[in-house]
């Protein structure tokens, strides 16, 4: 992310702190603020070897806990995984993924089309939808050599 967009999401994050009672500790901050660095949607694994060289003494158990909170108040999404550990999105706008199945990156992607997405009766009819994602898989231009 860019860095006026972390410092407007590092904002909302101080409001959504706040208002759900949740204390604003630097290893929250550090965590949410190497979340949002990363484009890789990272497991909380990956989160806590990030976090650990700005603060040594951090366990993963801290780190994977931030983040399980972070998602419940929803400041981040779980992303959708298809086994696996949990991996977590900062970006909880509309946006779409592309899961690439050799190297397990995944990449986000903005299209107006997927978010007016029609919703069939079947499920519209039973089911309250509160949010659209469409999820492609398929091969990264890493994993392509940049041709698809
Ligand atoms: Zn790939
Ligand atoms: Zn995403």
């Amino acid at each position: 992310m860019h860095s006026s967009v972390i410092d407007r999401h590092l904002q909302s994050f101080v409001e959504s702190c706040r208002r759900h009672g949740l204390k604003i500790t630097p290893q929250r901050v550090a965590v949410y603020r190497a979340l949002l660095e990363s484009d890789q949607h990272p497991t909380a694994d990956a989160m806590f070897q990030t976090v650990k060289l700005t603060y040594p003494h951090i366990s993963f158990d801290t780190v994977n806990r931030t983040l399980l909170t972070f998602a419940e108040i929803g400041l981040v999404d779980v992303v959708e995984v298809f086994g696996g550990p949990k991996r977590f999105d900062p970006d909880t706008g509309d946006h779409h993924h592309l899961h690439c199945v050799a190297c397990g990156r995944i990449i986000d992607f903005i299209h107006e089309g997927y978010n007016g997405l029609d919703v069939p009766d079947a499920i519209a009819s039973k089911f309250k939808v509160i949010s659209k994602r469409v999820v492609l898989k398929g091969l990264c231009d890493k994993c392509t050599g940049g041709r698809p």
